[in-house]
């Protein structure tokens, strides 16, 4: 039996899906994840524990331990175990990314760096240490900017700034997110960096690629139909197929094949952001890893008969792993579309109402609220994560988007502010 390794920050929904997939396909899974060394198993479910930030230990725990329990491939979900899971596939000789390139994408003032050198085009960007003075940036660069870490996710600590004294305070702001325990522990040193760039105005856009041997094959162009203005970027609603003009369509996979190209991904899943305006397609990031988490929902696959059910994206990452070319396969025809439920304001959740009434909206498929009750809630830049999603399929895109607001409209959050917790406790 076929055995992946799948590489994941923690057994949550992702490495469910991927065990639902594997069962169908009737192959084996081991995992790998990021935990500690001293509690052996502390969740008895047979992961292997390796360290995220010791990349080429992790890498050889990793060979040691298959030496028992052989793979035929390898999946990394998520941005932290991308050069692992490289190192890894060129260990082993399994086509993947290569370890340099995974490195590249998971930064993001080398992946300005190559795209610039590669004449993709680029915001002017400017990086420096974050001890160093904000003042002299503030003084040097044109305004509207952006001032973002450079190997986080999600937007978080990713800020729009529209004059010196906001950058100044933008900064202050970042380096005490990077300071958080929970960032320190990832021991990366790239968070001893941040980034100022120009703000690129225009419509974004999401793509979902799988690289085979280097052609880039487009899985979904997604629309993100909110305006990602700032001052913070929270992604709110992916829709697909886009809306955009065939024509627009193909520059944008032009520019993120070619952005590939300039980081050196190859062979694999990628996932890109791009901004598109007058001057052209900026390809924002590239990821060499799929879409994050439950939004992998919005996904489903078939082939050109059309004669089997859809296929999830987990399955198609696990065939392209064993070696299967993901270019027989397609989206489904149906339009798709994924609202992540924003924070509005940071707090202790306490429930949510209207949860039967909002699954009740004509062609959401699902509702999934991921705040647990007491869980404090840090709204984006701080934050990282979601109140939930909501999940919609129709004929066509609009009553997809339609569907996701109108369902979102009939969900009520509450959610207390820390203070009246605290007076509560104290009498
Ligand atoms: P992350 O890897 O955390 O998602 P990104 O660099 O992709 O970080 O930025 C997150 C979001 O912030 C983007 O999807 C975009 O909406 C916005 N953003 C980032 N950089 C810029 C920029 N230079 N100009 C305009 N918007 C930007």
């Amino acid at each position: 039996m076929p055995r992946v390794l799948i590489l994941a920050t923690t057994t949550g929904y992702q490495t469910r899906a991927f065990g639902d997939a594997a069962e169908r396909m009737g192959i084996d899974l081991v995992f790998a994840t990021d935990r500690c060394h001293v509690l052996e198993d502390p969740w008895r479910d047979d992961a292997l524990p390796v360290r995220f930030h010791d990349e080429h230990g992790s890498a050889h725990a990793i060979l040691e331990a298959v030496r028992k329990r052989f793979i035929d491939g390898v999946v990394a979900v998520g941005d932290r175990p991308t050069v692992i899971a490289a190192l890894v596939n060129e260990w082993l000789g399994f086509d993947g990314h290569l370890p340099a390139a995974a490195a590249i994408a998971r930064n993001k003032v080398l992946t300005r760096k190559h795209l610039k050198e590669h004449g993709l085009l680029v915001p002017w960007f400017v990086a420096t240490s974050t001890t160093s003075d904000p003042q002299a940036i503030a003084a040097a660069v044109s305004f509207p900017a952006v001032v973002k870490p450079v190997s986080l996710s999600g937007s978080r600590g990713v800020m729009r700034v529209d004059e010196p004294a906001a950058l100044v305070a933008a900064c202050y702001r970042l380096r005490a997110l990077l300071n958080d325990p929970e960032i320190r522990g990832q021991r990366n040193e790239a968070h001893g960096l941040l980034l100022v760039e120009e703000f690129i105005p225009g419509r974004e856009f999401a793509i979902e690629g799988m690289l085979n041997h280097g052609r880039l094959h487009v899985l979904a162009l997604f629309d993100k139909p909110d305006p990602l203005d700032g001052p913070f970027f929270e992604e709110t609603i992916y829709i697909t197929p886009s809306s955009a003009p065939p024509a627009m369509q193909d520059q944008i996979a032009a520019a993120v094949a070619q952005a590939c190209d300039a980081i050196g991904l190859w062979h694999g899943p990628v996932h890109a952001e791009c901004r598109v305006n007058e001057a052209g397609v900026y390809v924002l990031e590239v990821a060499a890893r799929p879409i994050g988490g439950l939004c992998a929902r919005a996904l489903r696959f078939s082939r050109a008969d059309r004669r089997e059910p859809p296929i999830a994206l987990e399955e198609l990452l696990l065939r392209h792993a064993l070696g299967e070319s993901s270019e027989g396969w397609a989206r489904e025809d149906l339009a798709s579309g994924v609202m992540m439920i924003p924070i509005p304001r940071r707090g202790v959740y306490r429930g949510v109402t209207g949860l039967d009434d909002a699954k009740g909206v004509l062609h959401i498929e699902d509702v999934r609220i991921t705040a647990r009750p007491d869980q404090i809630l840090v709204p984006l830049p701080e934050g990282a994560s979601y109140l939930g999603f909501i999940f919609a399929r129709a004929g066509r895109a609009a009553a997809v988007e339609r569907a996701l607001r109108e369902a979102h409209a009939r969900l009520g959050f509450t959610i207390d502010s820390e203070l009246r917790v605290l007076q509560s406790a104290n009498g």
